[in-house]
């Protein structure tokens, strides 16, 4: 048996908790303030992790409309999350499971079979234990082996749905020791027509709060600006807390700069200070001062990148906007993301598309805006633009190629029109008897090897990568013999299943079954994305080190 490696963390000093609550309205970005406090308290030598709660009553993100909550993100074990959770494992660099994302659906799921099994036998069935009890021991199962578990309830304050865990955390606050457990309330300061900082939704959000039971420890306001320090003096006066455990969070053009403005507020210190892990963490010339390095890095000129979706929505193709993000920071430049409807691109009308440096098609289910994305397709292969198709977007590559290079005009994917009489794209066997719709697709992490001497082997220097899936359709087996013979390479399987797609004589045409963008991290930018923007800039200016070492 595989010994267990040795790690430096030391179980008797116990896990440390930062519960993070968000007051007057939600979309503050409370997510991105605890996950750049996380990534100093990671600078400074601790081991960090994340739960993000979210009160709806889904069981998971996966049957999820993204045009209303965003992206699902997709975990290495097959778990369809909240997008925060991206904006964790982005922000802290580790990979999180579907424990990390705390539901109620999960809670009354398991509590309700519990009940059934007769695990409560003779008890009445409450929110207050069963539901709490439930709560907590997911926050301490998912805490276990870091230093600090940063615990963030999404939705705001005074939500009926939130209930249940405020009072979890209440409970918990009181079984750990006081040292170990911080809250962080995050609200939002609005400005009065004269221009003043208001305190007053704080005030109120602090007070209900408190009605349940929470005292926070640490107010952070959101506002256009830093807070002023008249107006931290209130909100200390009225919310029962020192001067300098308010911190302001003011609007900034990039996320990635939020780590550099927490760091300027000193809320890190503060946190660390509060929760007793001052003594422990790195001096600071010690610290890891990568993050910094990579996010001011300078980046000469700038590309124009087509992302065509269905979705007129950022945060629907949020890991899609940060994989190109990292790439262009690795490459040296800034990438802009163009958003381009595909519903636009029908019967010839690709003119949106003139001018633009490459092209990506992003992942989707259903019919709506495919015959777009087909014509985005045909025109990155006809005109030499660098094209790098996600999921559906390789799905609709070979698609294209059926159609307009083999000439099966009717070609399409099965889940799009089902009677085609060329099903080039079809439902995964396994699927056939699948009725459910919540968590059964092709999920997760799984293997793919590469074809040696291949645009895939060459991007991702290997022959093989594991990455994120989520799919139900898959080229179907029949037509691979003559998509090939007709020029189209397959140089990623598993088994045989087809999981990349590329064409030999093209600047860059790469298109994968999976999602790389769910992998992708600032100082780790996907391998299929930095060779889309690579194949923009060319090679030699993107990457001299390469150069250096070959
Ligand atoms: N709808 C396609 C399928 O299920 C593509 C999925 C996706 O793009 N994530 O296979």
């Amino acid at each position: 048996m595989p010994t267990e490696p040795e790690t430096d963390y030391d179980p008797t000093l116990g896990n440390k908790f930062i519960f993070v609550t968000g007051g007057v309205m939600s979309g503050l970005g409370k997510g991105i303030t605890a996950a750049s406090t996380g990534r100093l308290l990671a600078n400074a030598g601790f081991d960090v992790t994340a739960v993000k709660i979210d009160p709806y009553l889904n069981v998971d993100a996966g049957t999820m409309n993204p045009y209303q909550h965003g992206e699902v993100y997709v975990l290495k074990d097959g778990g369809e999350v909240d997008l925060d959770l991206g904006n964790y494992e982005r922000f802290l660099d580790v990979d999180m499971t579907s424990d990390h994302n705390v539901t109620t659906g999960k809670v009354y799921q398991n509590v309700i079979e519990k009940e059934r099994s007769g695990d409560y036998l003779g008890k009445t069935v409450q929110i207050i234990p069963h539901i709490t009890d439930d709560i907590k021991r997911r926050i301490r199962e998912a805490a276990d082996g870091n230093d600090v578990c940063i615990v963030e309830v999404g939705g705001t304050i005074g939500d009926i749905e939130g209930m249940p865990y405020l009072e979890a955390l209440r409970q918990f606050a009181h079984e750990e020791s006081e040292d170990d457990i911080l809250f962080v309330h995050v609200t939002l300061v609005p400005y009065s027509k004269n221009g003043e900082q208001k305190t007053k939704p704080t005030q109120h959000s602090v007070k209900e709060l408190r009605s349940i039971g929470l005292q926070p420890d640490v107010l952070v306001g959101r506002s256009t600006d830093k807070l002023d320090a008249k107006t931290k003096e209130k909100i200390a006066l009225f919310c029962d807390v020192p001067t300098k455990a308010v911190f302001s969070n003011p609007d900034v053009d990039d996320i990635y700069h939020v780590p550099l403005m927490v760091e300027e507020e000193g809320l890190d210190e503060y946190v660390m200070d509060q929760l007793g892990l001052y003594s422990r963490a790195l001096p600071k010339r010690e610290r890891d001062n990568s993050w910094r390095e990579l996010v001011t890095r300078e980046q000469t000129g700038e590309i124009d990148v087509a992302l065509v979706g269905k979705y007129g929505l950022e945060d629907a193709y949020i890991s899609i906007h940060e994989s190109l993000k990292h790439a262009g920071l690795e490459a040296g430049v800034k990438v802009n993301a163009e958003w381009v409807h595909s519903e636009d691109l029908v019967d010839g009308h690709d003119g949106e598309l003139d001018g633009m440096d490459a092209i990506v098609v992003p992942g989707g289910f259903g019919s709506r805006g495919t015959e777009g994305k087909i014509e985005a397709v045909r025109y990155a292969r006809e005109n030499d633009v660098p094209y790098l198709g996600l999921c559906l977007g390789f799905q609709m590559a070979v698609v294209e190629y059926a159609r307009n290079v083999l000439g099966h005009e009717d070609a399409n994917s099965a889940e799009i029109d089902p009677d085609t009489s060329y099903p080039v794209i079809d439902i995964l066997p396994e699927q056939y008897e699948v009725e459910d719709m919540g968590g059964t697709m092709r999920l997760g992490a799984h293997e793919t090897n590469i074809a040696e001497g291949t645009l895939a082997n060459r991007v991702y220097g290997a022959t093989s990568c594991t990455e994120r899936h989520r799919h139900r359709y898959e080229v179907n087996p029949e037509y691979i013999e003559e998509l090939e013979d007709a020029g189209l390479v397959f140089s990623g399987r598993s088994n045989n299943r087809m999981e990349i797609v590329e064409l030999p004589d093209h600047p860059y045409f790469l298109g994968t079954q999976f999602h790389p963008e769910f992998r992708s991290r600032p100082g780790r930018a996907s391998p299929p994305f930095v060779g889309l923007v690579e194949a923009v800039v060319g090679e030699d200016e993107a990457s001299d080190s390469e150069e250096v070492e070959a």
